[in-house]
């Protein structure tokens, strides 16, 4: 089968990111044996102000009929991309994995490697907020019983393929409805995985826990902003954003892309660190892979992170890690590693 993955440079950083990457997105199937064909659209504040739209239908269309999606970071129009790509495609479980690496300065901790699994839909993300009188505002949360169930389901899953633990983060001392309903729901389905050993713990406590004992977590299952929050926490302790990938997975669909913003402050400067994308590239060829059933694919995810493992471990990093890199130079020791590596 054709792989059809659509990029979206998006803006500040993401064309930068995306433009370097580029040599490592069209080697990789060549080298495995896998067929993908790249289709490029825009999305983001440069499309809006270009087009009047940050996501037009012409985009959504073509969306609509790929695999998967690489997309850059995007800026003040994040909300009116990605928060709809999300709605409109169902991508219910947004997969943030945080692992250190090897880089010129050494990351807060290391030997860290645990991932956090983030419900994409609801929460006080919905937008319900208004304003009953001009001095009150009010965010409706919602918490459903569906999306409970099967963001844990996908927690507990993945947490089979690893070290067979899931901590549920959640703050029921306090909002003992909706994350009451979320922690029951936690533990009817923690029946079906008796392999999988549960833990319960509060937002405030996970937050300095990841700080204190990173190692404990091996997969984190938490609701929308808290999954949020606790992501960007996690990215510190690797040492930058910058190496910060995530999926956002549907049932059908799924959507790859850095954890962070558009950097407009080190935007233009060729400096951006890559790996955030490159990582999100390798996340979205496994996830491909193991979708449709394409070893090859699976086998290129794994090799480009060790491409990329063995880049940042001879010093091929940008300034945000300590390294006198350039973006384009780090993706392309990267691209020159794919060959040697044998999975
Ligand atoms: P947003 O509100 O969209 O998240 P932001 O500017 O507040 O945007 P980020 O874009 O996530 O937040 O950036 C936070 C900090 O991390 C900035 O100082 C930025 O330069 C840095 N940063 C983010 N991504 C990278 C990257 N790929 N390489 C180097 N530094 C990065």
């Amino acid at each position: 089968m054709k792989f059809k993955v659509v990029l979206i440079p998006g803006d500040g950083i993401g064309p930068e990111q995306v433009d370097a990457s580029r040599g490592i997105l069209y080697t990789l199937p060549n080298l495995y044996g896998f067929d993908v064909e790249y289709l490029e659209v825009e999305a983001g504040d440069g499309c809006k102000a270009r087009r009047g739209v940050a996501l037009p239908d012409e985009t959504l269309n073509v969306l609509k009929e790929s695999h998967a999606c690489l997309k850059g970071p995007v800026g003040e129009t994040a909300a009116e991309v990605i928060v709809r790509l999300r709605q409109i495609f169902d991508l219910y479980a947004n997969v943030r994995p945080i692992k250190s690496y090897p880089t010129p300065i050494p990351p807060l901790k290391g030997d860290v490697d645990f991932v956090i699994v983030r419900e994409n839909t609801e929460d006080v993300y919905r937008g319900l907020e208004f304003k009953p009188t001009p001095d009150i505002a009010v965010c409706l949360r919602v918490i459903s019983r569906k999306a409970c169930e099967r963001i844990v389901r996908y927690g507990f899953d993945l947490a089979r393929k690893r070290r067979r633990k899931v901590t549920i983060v959640h703050k029921s001392n306090v909002m003992k409805v909706s994350d009451g309903l979320f922690v029951e729901v936690s533990r009817v389905i923690a029946k079906d995985y008796q392999d999988v050993s549960l833990e319960e713990m509060y937002v405030d406590a996970a937050a300095y826990h990841m700080i204190t004992n990173p190692r404990r977590f091996d997969v984190i299952v938490t609701t929308n902003m808290f999954g949020d929050i606790l992501s960007d926490e996690a990215a510190a302790l690797i040492g930058s954003l910058g190496l910060a990938p995530s999926a956002n997975i549907g049932e059908r669909f799924a959507l790859f892309e850095p954890v962070h913003g558009c950097a407009p402050d080190i935007a233009g400067k060729g400096v951006a660190n890559p790996c955030s994308l490159i990582l999100s590239a390798s996340m979205m060829f496994v996830w491909l892979g193991e979708r449709y059933g394409v070893e090859e694919a699976v086998k290129a995810g794994l090799a480009l992170e060790k491409a990329t493992i063995q880049a940042l471990s001879e010093g091929f990093a940008t300034p945000d890690l300590g390294g006198r890199y350039t973006t384009s130079e780090v993706a392309g020791a990267v691209a020159s590693k794919l060959g040697g590596i044998h999975v």
